[in-house]
């Protein structure tokens, strides 16, 4: 750290802070190395991903240490999930603007405690330095999946059908309720909605079972409508998808009930930290089983359709009289124009 912050020394802060969240590991060698040292299993390959959370960008300013270290390992945890890979080890690079004090890192690491009790994986190493900017925390993730069988986004095939875990667009309007955008939503919903912006519920648990099942598979960050362009693109392949299949939850059906605009809100936002996946027809017992067993709500939302020639992929989003409706901003992208959402149907 500069000489000029109140933190103890970057040495003092790894000892005392993060050495212990490696107990357990033993290529981790106590964070006392250079390097650490990780293999898969046997059949097994290691699957490999980065995400860094930025103050300001990915998180407000004001949100508890805890939750900053919870968020920046379960972004990762999600596209790992995705992946129908399990994560195992993760490197840490943390950027520390001089205001940051040593309660700060003691909560961070303390939520990092927490969730790697929670998901079963071991901090092996990384990097402390400081900062003039922002507070930056970037987590490398290593995970495992058997030989081969990483779950593609580009694997796609036109008649399968378009899955979604969990509910979407609570991260979004929660951050629209936190920014008073939705006056006159009930506390309770509000206080859900928040909750899903501020700590993700990546599907661990479901992502390696979708091995043998799903055909492709993308985490749901930029945005529903966003994210299933990407898979399509990669797959060369079209979608349709009826926006009255979309899962919501009870919070969000509240919003949109009282202003159906923020249904766009809700499918082109953010955050949601869901696994979209694909399936061909023939699989929905199989996959309504997998939903019970895992207590996962696994929802059918649309189609995958062959790309008409000459044309590029498309995402259709249907209204319930089967209108398409107008979509300009699909979802989140860091530079160039904001996020806008048009419609012509609302
Ligand atoms: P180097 O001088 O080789 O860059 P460091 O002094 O930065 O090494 O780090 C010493 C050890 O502490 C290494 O094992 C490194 O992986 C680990 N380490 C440093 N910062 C962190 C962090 N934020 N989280 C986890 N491990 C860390
Ligand atoms: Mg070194």
């Amino acid at each position: 750290m500069t000489p000029e912050s109140g933190l103890p020394s970057e040495f003092e802060l790894i000892a005392r802070y993060f050495a212990p969240l490696s107990r357990g590991f033993p290529g981790a060698y106590g964070l006392l190395d250079d390097a650490a040292v990780i293999s898969a299993a046997a059949g097994s390959e290691l699957v490999v991903k980065t995400d860094a959370i930025v103050e300001g960008v990915d998180f407000l300013p004001d949100v508890p240490a805890e939750l900053v270290a919870r968020k920046a390992l379960r972004v990762n945890l999600s596209d790992m999930a995705a992946k129908g890979a399990t994560a195992r080890a993760y490197l840490l690079d943390l950027l520390l603007p001089s205001s940051v004090t040593e309660s700060w890192v003691a909560s961070f690491a303390a939520g990092l405690a927490r969730d790697q009790a929670e998901y079963g994986v071991h901090l092996i190493g990384g990097d402390t330095s400081s900062t003039a900017g922002p507070i930056v925390a970037a987590v490398s993730l290593f995970g495992e999946v058997p030989i081969g069988r990483i779950l593609r986004r580009g694997a796609a095939r036109a008649e399968d059908t378009i899955y979604v875990t969990g509910t979407i667009g609570d991260a979004a309007l929660g951050l629209a309720a936190s920014r008073g955008q939705l006056p006159g939503l009930d506390a309770a919903h509000a206080t859900y909605l928040l909750d899903r912006h501020r700590l993700p519920q990546p599907r661990t648990a479901l992502g390696p079972r979708l091995l043998g099942l799903a055909t492709a598979s993308i985490d749901i960050s930029d945005g529903l409508i966003a994210d299933l362009r990407h898979l399509c693109e990669v797959s060369g392949l079209s979608a349709i998808v009826q926006a009255r299949s979309v899962a919501l939850s009870a919070a969000a059906r509240a919003v949109i009930a009282d202003q159906p605009r923020h249904l766009l809100t809700a499918i082109t936002g953010g955050d949601d930290y869901e696994i979209l996946f694909t399936a061909p027809p023939g699989l929905e017992s199989r996959i309504a089983e997998l939903s019970r067993s895992s207590q996962i709500p696994i929802t059918a939302i649309g189609q995958v359709t062959a790309t008409a020639p000459q044309e590029r992929p498309q995402v259709t989003v249907l209204d319930e009289h089967g209108r398409a409706l107008a979509i300009v901003a699909e979802g989140w992208t860091h530079f160039g124009r904001r996020p806008r959402i048009e419609t012509t149907a609302y």
